[in-house]
């Protein structure tokens, strides 16, 4: 039976990206070796990460702009702490808007004084805060794309002089904005990169070195770049399979053509949640997200029916996360739009089975 996979992350990816990552698994570019029995240092890897750091700065429209791309181990969170470690001198400013946003903040309290500068905790972030200021001596203004728990996107960034740093973990390559208005934007691969195991992180040279602050080079920004992301081993697999990614995406016709599709989607889905009487959504209505739709159903005594149907359909991956309950349906750019359609016709299905 066919699946419709609308888990958070790790999520789907293309067919054509599982298909071409277990091939290399048997046998990389023809070479009779498996791509996971390979030194990282060999011609055909080399190759392939620097191909893949060149086409992630070409479809975000930052090549030659100064920016440097690297692909690193220890998932977004390990960026929580490298972030202050390598930018934070006196003062960083950062936008609450749910958990991930949260345990960014605290890893920085380490390293300097941290602001706070809104937050939407109270309401269980089910918006993002606006109209907030940020102190023009911060360092940099922190703040989180798109909220995968809350399903809240940040629809417009804050004018700022600040450096801004984004975590863009939920929602990297799936619409256009000008990136080159952030000064660092950094993803864990596995939602609309590749598989788990590996963070992209995009700079801005004239951000570093700039704390006076010695970094051990595990942690160093500069060093991996430096290194041109070999300061280490990095995850062979999970970068080959950005890479694949990435090239899927480009052929596809980049960040706009998938941004149309994307758009599409979340408004169906949005669209029945709205109309079906069965149905609540969480988050508020500008603020939603059109990687992952949150919602609820208004009589919890229909739970155990709209949760066998949506499995009969061959639906994955619909439970909200674990703090929160509900629904969440994750539509990252490999989603096919038919998946969505599955969804939104066992939704009117329950609302024929139950009046
Ligand atoms: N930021 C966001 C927006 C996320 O969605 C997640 C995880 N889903 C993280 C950070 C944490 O990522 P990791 O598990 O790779 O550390």
């Amino acid at each position: 039976m066919k699946k419709h996979n609308f888990s958070a992350g790790p999520c789907i990816l293309p067919q054509e990206v599982f298909e071409k990552s277990a091939q290399a698994v048997l046998n990389f570019n023809n070479s009779g070796l498996s791509i996971i029995e390979i030194s990282h240092r060999s011609k055909d890897f080399v190759a392939v990460m620097e191909d893949t750091r060149k086409l992630a700065l070409e479809l975000l429209g930052l090549t030659d702009k100064g920016y440097q791309v690297v692909f690193l181990q220890g998932g977004a969170s390990m960026e929580f702490l490298r972030i202050p470690y390598n930018f934070l001198k006196n003062k960083a400013a950062y936008l609450n808007t749910g958990t991930w946003a949260n345990n960014a903040m605290k890893e920085a309290k380490a390293f300097g004084e941290t602001i706070e500068v809104a937050s939407s905790k109270n309401e269980n972030y089910n918006h993002i805060p606006k109209g907030f200021e940020i102190p023009v001596d911060a360092d940099y203004f922190h703040c989180t794309s798109n909220n995968t728990i809350y399903g809240t996107q940040m629809k417009a960034f804050p004018e700022t002089k600040v450096p801004v740093i984004c975590d863009m973990s939920s929602d990297i390559f799936s619409r256009s904005l000008d990136f080159s208005k952030f000064d660092v934007i950094y993803a864990g691969a596995q939602k609309n990169m590749g598989a788990a195991g590996v963070t992209m992180v995009i700079i801005k040279e004239s951000l570093l070195n700039q704390t006076g602050r010695e970094i051990p080079n595990i942690l160093n920004y500069a060093k991996h770049i430096e290194k041109e992301s070999m300061y280490n081993t990095p995850s062979v697999f999970a970068v080959y399979t950005c890479y694949l990614t990435l090239n899927w995406l480009k052929n596809l016709g980049g960040i706009e053509a998938i941004e149309k599709v994307n758009e599409v989607k979340a408004e169906l889905l949005y669209n029945e949640i709205d109309r079906n009487p069965l149905f609540l959504g969480t988050a508020a209505t500008e603020d939603r997200s059109n990687m992952n739709a949150t919602f609820l159903l208004k009589d919890e005594t229909h739970k155990e029916l709209f949760d066998q149907m949506w499995k009969d359909a061959g639906i994955n991956g619909l439970s909200g996360h674990r703090s929160v309950g509900g629904y969440r349906a994750s539509m990252y750019n490999a989603l096919p739009l038919e998946s969505v359609e599955v969804l939104v016709n066992v939704m009117k299905e329950l609302e024929k089975a139950v009046n």
